[in-house]
């Protein structure tokens, strides 16, 4: 897929799923079609998980504030979407299936674009920006509060009997809250959107020199999942590659990645100063 916009910016994008080589089913569900690009990962039994996962896609699918073509999306909108999200899930399952759910809207800001990433459990978005390789989600996961609190390391993570266990889910559980960050994209940036069947799998070094060496992004996207498979294949496996170029007006943007928590924004600050007849947004006091 490739499409151009009146900035100038143009997507390349490559995306496939897998069942994997354990599971019956596949209850990854994604969507791939600009400005949105999600993966979910359903988590519940007979079949619920696939339900949850897809009416969450679903939801992001109908949104009118992400439709496409549309540039406008602020994270306000997108916790709305997932809040409807939730809804309709608990609504559909019984509050007995949930799923995660990560991905990246292109949103622009006075003729800028913005990559809007947002995390609700343990699927994934990563960005490879100027030979930068970085996870820009944390998952919300018991085995990243306990990386977070010192008590394991992240490679200790990775062998946990409880890697799998999320602490923020839609559908499902007290914690429904996604986190969002906003970031200006550069010239060859290239997403990551993946459910953790490929994380469990492939480390992110491994991840990083597939990124970085195969150009086409539906055959890094085919790499991706080919390795998941050959170690092992245990999950679902969902991987999104999106690669921007002919990014106008990435030479005047100075400003860094900018994280809200939840309980921090109602808005990001980059749609609040539209208010007040400013510059650029502002998105000061973030270390990245
Ligand atoms: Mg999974």
């Amino acid at each position: 897929m490739t499409a151009s916009h009146p900035t100038g910016i143009r997507l390349g994008c490559g995306y496939n799923t897998d069942r994997g080589l354990r599971r019956e089913l596949n209850e990854d569900s994604f969507l791939a079609s600009d400005p949105v690009f999600a993966v979910a990962d359903g988590m519940g039994g007979h079949e619920a998980g696939e339900v949850a996962s897809r009416e969450c896609i679903a939801t992001l699918g109908q949104s009118a504030a992400l439709a496409s073509g549309s540039r406008s999306a602020t994270a306000s909108d997108l916790q709305e979407v997932l809040r409807q999200a939730d809804a309709r899930i608990r609504a559909l399952t019984d509050s007995r299936a949930g799923t995660t759910v990560s991905g990246v809207v292109l949103v622009e800001e006075r003729g800028v674009p913005y990559w809007l990433v947002f995390n609700v459990g343990d699927s994934r978005t990563y960005r490879l920006s100027q030979g930068r390789f970085e996870q820009i989600s944390v998952d919300h996961s018991e085995v990243q509060e306990l990386v977070d609190g010192g008590f394991i390391t992240a490679a200790e993570a990775l062998v946990h009997p409880r890697r799998h266990v999320v602490t923020r889910a839609l559908g499902a559980g007290d914690n429904t809250e996604a986190d969002f960050w906003l970031m200006p994209v550069e010239e060859g940036d290239r997403l990551l959107v993946c459910s953790d069947g490929l994380t469990g799998e492939v480390g992110d070094e491994a991840i990083h020199r597939m990124l970085s060496t195969i150009a086409h992004p539906q055959d890094a996207v085919d790499a991706l999942i080919h390795a998941a498979l050959r170690h092992g294949g245990r999950d679902n496996v969902t991987v999104i590659i999106v690669d921007a170029s002919d990014v106008a007006g990435s030479d005047s943007v100075s400003v860094d990645t900018a994280q809200f928590a939840a309980d921090d924004i109602t808005l990001p600050r980059a749609t609040e100063s539209s208010t007040d007849g400013g510059s650029a947004p502002t998105l000061e006091d973030q270390d990245v």
